[in-house]
This record gives C-alpha cells, structure tokens and sequence, in this order.
C-alpha cells in the first residue's frame, strides 16, 4: 500500500546523505513511495552499506532478553552487568551479551483479538488459516483468496479504509471479483463509518484525505458491503462446508448468525511484552508503552482520547523520557508507543539521535529545529 507520508518524512538527513554518497539514487521528497518501494529504495540500501557490513544479521530472531547473572526480582548494580539475548537462526539458537539494547520490534506481530471489549471470540484461535489479521495486498499477491469470496471485514481505522478501497477496485475488477461480498463489523461512532482522522492531518497529508473520501463515498454507496455497526463478534464456528459461521450481537442484545469464507481483521497491534520479561520495565497501565514516555505523551496531550490528536502532534519529549528502570535498555519505534496507534518514522528518527547522546555516541542537540 501508498504510505500516506512523504519520502523526507520517512528518511534522516544522515541516511540520505550517506547514500548519495554511496551513489543510490534516491527517490524525491515529497514522493509518495509504497511500504514495498520505500523497503527497496531506502531500508534495503541502508542495511547494505559498507560500514554496517556484518552488522546486520539477518534470518534471526531475539526471543527473549535478560541481565546477565540477575533474574528479574534482583536489584542491585544491574548496570554493571551486560544483557543476555537468546537468539534464534535459521538453524539454532544462541546466547549473545550486549552491553545496551533497543527493542524496536514494533507491534505487527502481536495483533489485537476481534471478540468482546478486547478479548478473543469463542474459538478465534481455531479459524486462524482463515483469518489475516494484516493489510493484505488485494490488487495482487492476495487477490485469488479475496476475489469471490463472502469477507468478514473488522475494524475501522486506515487500514480498514483501505482495505475497504482495494475491495471496492477488486469487485470492479469483474470476473470472479465481482462476485465478492463483505460483511463489516465496526464501532458505532453515531453515523460516521471510519475513526475520524484529525483535521491536521486531512490538512497536510493528501493520501489521508483522499482515503477518507474515497472509502466514505464506497461505503454510502456499495451494495457489495453489509455495515454492522456497533455489533460484537461473539464466536466463530468452522462449518464441514470449509465456510466459517459467525456469531454477532446488534447493539440491541440481538444474536444473528451468518457465514463467510475468510476474515479480515484490521483491529490494530499490540506489543509482545514477552522479550523483556526477565528485566525491570516499568510500563503504562493503559496503553503497555514505557511509563516514562506514555506519561510524557499523555502530558502533551491530555488524558481526553477524545482531543482529536493524531500522529501529526506528536513530538518527541527528549533523551529522559526514554530511560526505563532497566539502565541501558530502550523501547524505541512503534513498540515504544505500545497500544497506541499515532506512531509516525519520523519519531523514531528522534527517539534514535536522542538515544545515541544517552549511549554517548552523539552530542545532545540543542536545536530541535535542526533534526
Ligand atoms: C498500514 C500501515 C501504514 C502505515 N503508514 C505509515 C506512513 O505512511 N508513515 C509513517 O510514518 N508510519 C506509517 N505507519 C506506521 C509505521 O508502521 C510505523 O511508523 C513504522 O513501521 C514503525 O517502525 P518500527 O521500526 O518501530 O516497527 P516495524 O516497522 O514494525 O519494524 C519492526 C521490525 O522488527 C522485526 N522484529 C520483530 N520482532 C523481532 C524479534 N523478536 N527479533 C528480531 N526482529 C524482530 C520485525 O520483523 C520488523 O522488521 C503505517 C502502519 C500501517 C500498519
């Protein structure tokens, strides 16, 4: 999908930089670049770099982290000790020390469930082979899964928007396409189909915009798509027929029973909690983010979730907001915001040069203005 941010908006001065000078041609500022694009034309060069050559190791995964000779219970001169990664390869696994850590893993691994307040539908996790819980790519590699099939579609949000358009191009498309049906569960938000997108944003993100009009106008007027707004997924069945039977309550309290062939559910991400069991991580009881930053952000804020802020009025709050009880051990990226969904790159690149002055690599910057 079309990142709905700009190249320079999702690139570092320092990253362009070094690879001109390693002569990649980059893409403009203002390009609008897809999820695929940007990885090809900018992380993909990045990694490859010659000064980070047999720095990256790829094909690994870090499972779990502790403090070497601490378990988690025992205080103590921790910051002299450094931290033990278990790592999994491709073939096994392996302990690594570390003297400081970042955990910028995200959150896609660990979505949300799609059952009641938060919690799984009776026998969501046997349908999983039927259920994507990510943005699937429905003009292409998905289409034959998608393409004249009866969809449970779940969530409101971006991704649901445009899950909403690329199935409104795939009915189009004709043939089987025209075929598909959707059935869509979402909250009621007093006639409005999607999570309103704060105003500074259809301002100053033109991809936003025309998503929020486009997927409006689709829904007004598709007979493809059933709304069910305000109902509860309640439980999912798989039926001999290879189908999935689905169990809802209409606000009223009403149960009614219908049947899909997959389920979309685009109800957002959460972070996995379970690498750093083993250190001190002191988290917010609300959103899972590092207490020192979810303060800080509910600081800026204020605790209305109704304020209308949105990703653009993020700001980064500084080297100190980033320091957990753990010495030398960072959240960064997405994961650092936990639940909460109003993560941009852009951030990332701030909390990364203000991590880099806590770990004594690079002096403090004293103008904002010049990141
Ligand atoms: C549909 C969609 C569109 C978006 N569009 C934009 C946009 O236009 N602009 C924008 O600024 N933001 C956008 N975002 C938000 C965007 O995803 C984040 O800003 C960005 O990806 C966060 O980067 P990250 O590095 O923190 O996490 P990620 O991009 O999720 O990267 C985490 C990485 O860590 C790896 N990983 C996870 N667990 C482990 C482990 N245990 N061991 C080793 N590696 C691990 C993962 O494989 C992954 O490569 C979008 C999000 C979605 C869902």
């Amino acid at each position: 999908m079309r990142l709905f941010t700009p190249f320079h908006m999702n690139s570092t001065g320092l990253g362009r930089e070094r690879l001109r000078a390693a002569g990649v041609k980059l893409p403009a500022d203002e390009e609008i670049l897809t999820g695929a694009a940007f990885r090809e034309r900018y992380l993909l060069p990045l990694a490859r770099l010659e000064e980070l050559s047999g720095v990256v190791v790829e094909g690994a995964r870090v499972i779990a982290i502790a403090r070497d000779g601490f378990t988690k219970a025992r205080t103590g001169s921790r910051a002299g000790s450094p931290f033990l990664l278990r790592i999994q390869g491709a073939r096994d696994a392996r302990l690594e020390r570390a003297d400081a850590v970042i955990d910028a893993s995200g959150v896609y691994a660990t979505p949300n469930a799609t059952g009641p307040s938060g919690l799984p539908a009776d026998g969501e996790e046997r349908i999983q082979e039927h259920l994507e819980s990510h943005l699937p790519d429905l003009p292409g590699e998905a289409r034959p899964r998608y393409a004249g099939r009866r969809i449970l579609l779940v969530g409101d949000g971006r991704s649901a928007a445009t899950a909403v358009a690329d199935l409104d191009e795939l009915v189009r498309s004709g043939g089987e396409g025209a075929k598909t049906r959707v059935d869509w569960v979402h909250r009621a938000r007093g006639g409005s189909a999607f999570a309103p997108i704060p105003r500074t944003e259809l301002e100053q993100l033109p991809v936003l915009r025309e998503l929020d009009q486009r997927a409006g106008r689709i829904v007004r007027e598709s007979s493809w798509l059933r709304r069910h707004e305000g109902a509860t997924i309640l439980a999912y069945r798989a039926i001999p027929s290879g189908a999935i039977e689905v169990t809802l309550s209409d606000p009223p309290g009403k149960e009614r029973r219908f049947e899909v062939d997959r389920v979309l559910a685009l109800v957002g991400y959460r972070p996995d909690l379970s690498l750093f069991r083993e250190l001190q991580i002191h988290l917010c009881y609300a959103s899972e983010g590092p207490m020192a930053l979810a303060a800080a952000i509910l600081g800026a804020q204020g605790s209305d979730p109704a304020s209308g802020k949105g990703c653009l009025d993020q700001v980064a709050h500084g080297p100190e907001s980033l320091k957990n009880p753990e010495p030398d051990f960072y959240v960064l990226g997405a994961k650092s915001y936990g639940r909460n969904p109003n993560f941009l790159l852009s951030l990332g690149h701030r909390q990364i040069e203000d991590v880099m002055t806590l770990l004594g690599a690079a002096e403090p910057r004293l103008n904002a203005a010049a990141r």
